[in-house]
């Protein structure tokens, strides 16, 4: 697929019709925005053709899958690896200071000199971070395609809908089979995703919601039903074991929904205004996926979330990482022997190489993770499987400058089962 902008770097619809693209590259008609994922921009005026696609996200705290859709066709397909670093290096900056100012001793004693960081709508970093990263990647694909719907799944199952389950809207009538898809998500919820048998024990990873009572007497409602793992789930309708709870003992309500996707969800909206953005439920993407016989990845989630899981799917995807974009730090916090303080950097460039640029090293594409100012680099592939521990740099050739987002293309066939 090639992306496609307009003269003033508006989406229009993407092509396969790499003949033509070729030839518009050609006689000078277009120029090559980006690599990965190609996109050219086209250099006259064009006949605007769009049609409105939808955005489906599907947001995670580790990944987040996206794919942009139409009822009939697939046009984006995308998985994003989300920084996990940050409460450590942050708790790093935290020590480091106490330990400077600790050394400074004719500081005044200071107490409660923070401009308030606990203002109204303050999130810890972590996952503010998180947040402004689904942002800036939903924004990224807006530019790259004709986007009109964004559909995000906030919460894996609707509380509401539990606490009252007449509610009536154009989501919810689809019947009480996928009711009972919402309260089965919920219970698991509720239970941590844990067996109440056995608490993990027997290492059973398939999960039943077991009937306290039987579905005819108790009912579907969550103070009847309980987590077991199909193991124990099995035994104890063989009357192998007796699960030891009562109806109703283990019903509480608590806090339920992810700040983070709420926050997310909300800013998103102010965000992109005029756009049509709605929420979903995870029970109706996990309904329909199962339903469709798809497979489980962020990516087909985020197919499902968009309402369109018949469409024909892409055969590659774009993984794309998050990394770090700077690094203060100037000292190693540890100092040598004779009070000699060693640079924590290396210089900007070694041998024309940064950190993270993209490179092919013997016809394998990979990442720069590590230099050393011998020449000899270490060399990654963006899901940080080794190609190379020590690559001379005259071996290497410079594919992509870094970016603070890296991308590679990969095909859904090889994708590793979650
Ligand atoms: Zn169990």
């Amino acid at each position: 697929m090639v992306y496609v902008l307009n003269q003033n770097s508006q989406p229009l619809m993407p092509t396969e019709r790499y003949g033509k693209v070729r030839r518009l590259l050609k006689e000078k008609k277009a120029v090559v925005v980006s690599k990965t994922p190609f996109t050219i921009r086209l250099t006259y005026i064009s006949t605007e053709y769009v049609h409105g696609l939808t955005l489906g996200v599907d947001a995670g705290s580790k990944n987040i899958g996206i794919s942009v859709s139409s009822e009939e066709k697939e046009y984006y397909s995308s998985e994003v690896i989300l920084r996990s670093d940050i409460v450590n290096l942050l708790s790093t900056r935290r020590q480091n200071r106490k330990k400077r100012r600790n050394r400074l001793r004719y500081r005044k004693a200071r107490f409660l000199n923070r401009v308030s960081s606990k203002n109204k709508g303050w999130l810890a970093p972590s996952i503010e971070h998180k947040i402004q990263t689904h942002l800036k990647v939903i924004e990224k694909t807006l530019k790259l395609l004709p986007v009109r719907r964004i559909v995000v799944e906030t919460a894996s199952f609707d509380i509401q809908k539990i606490k009252n389950p007449n509610i009536s809207d154009a989501q919810y009538q689809q019947g009480a089979q996928l009711d009972f898809w919402n309260v089965r998500e919920y219970v698991f919820f509720r239970d941590g995703h844990t067996c109440q048998h056995c608490k993990g024990k027997s290492k059973d990873k398939i999960l039943n919601v077991h009937h306290i009572e039987s579905r005819k007497i108790g009912g579907d409602s969550p103070n009847n039903l309980i987590t077991l793992c199909e193991t124990c789930h099995k035994a104890h309708h063989k009357g192998k074991i007796t699960v030891k709870v009562k109806r109703g003992q283990r019903f509480r309500d608590a806090a339920f929904m992810g700040i983070m996707r709420w926050t997310f969800y909300n800013r998103l909206r102010e965000k992109y205004e005029p756009l049509d953005v709605t929420n979903t439920y995870g029970y109706i993407t996990k309904n329909t996926r199962i339903s469709e016989g798809l497979e489980k990845t962020h990516a087909i989630d985020a197919l499902c979330i968009s309402g369109h899981p018949k469409a024909n799917q892409l055969e590659h995807f774009y993984l794309q990482k998050k990394i770090r974009c700077h690094n203060r730090q100037i000292h190693k916090a540890n100092i040598l022997k004779g009070g000699k303080k060693k640079l924590n950097q290396a210089q900007y460039l070694v041998k024309g190489f940064r950190l993270f640029d993209k490179v092919h090293y013997k016809r394998q594409e990979g990442f720069i993770t590590g230099r050393r100012t011998t020449g000899y680099f270490a060399i990654k592939d963006i899901s940080g499987v080794k190609i190379h521990d020590s690559a001379k740099w005259k071996d290497l050739e410079l594919l992509e400058a870094k970016k603070s987002y890296i991308i590679q293309t990969k095909g859904r066939r090889f994708l590793p089962p979650l």
